[in-house]
């Protein structure tokens, strides 16, 4: 992934938020972000695949489009509230193996050193904010 890549992901994951419950058409973004929609698709995908956005279909114009909605919680196994603000430090948003990593992968969460030590300062966190409370 490339430094550009990651500055558009930054800036549209700062549009889709600021978009709030309105959320934003696929379309629209890829024009404010000024980039064809096959990046804009990928784009999409990525962020997907970290939970940071969701998206509905919609028509417009005639043509089938997606609105994108900023996701406000990340609820990792159902168990853990997380603000979303943790998200974008989670080390496979920068990971240039994330489009190859999956599990049986030379690239697989279930063996990698980034995503693992990102988890235990998180439950660190967690547990420092439990005995305070
Ligand atoms: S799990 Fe590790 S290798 Fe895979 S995308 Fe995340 S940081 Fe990269």
């Amino acid at each position: 992934m490339s430094k550009r890549a990651v500055t558009v992901e930054e800036e549209a994951l700062r549009i889709i938020k600021e978009s709030g419950k309105k959320g934003i058409l696929q379309a629209e973004l890829r024009k404010i972000l000024n980039i064809d929609s096959r990046e804009g698709s990928r784009l999409i995908l990525r962020l997907l695949r970290k939970g940071v956005i969701r998206r509905k279909e919609e028509m417009y114009n005639g043509r089938k489009t997606f609105r994108i909605f900023y996701v406000e919680t990340v609820q990792p196994e159902g168990r853990l509230k997380i603000k979303p603000g943790i998200a974008l430090h989670i080390p496979c948003f920068t990971c240039p193996f994330l489009d190859t990593c999956g599990e049986g992968s030379i690239y697989d969460p279930n063996r990698c050193p980034y995503l693992t030590a990102f988890i235990n300062q998180l439950k660190k966190e967690l547990k420092g904010k439990g005995r305070k409370s």
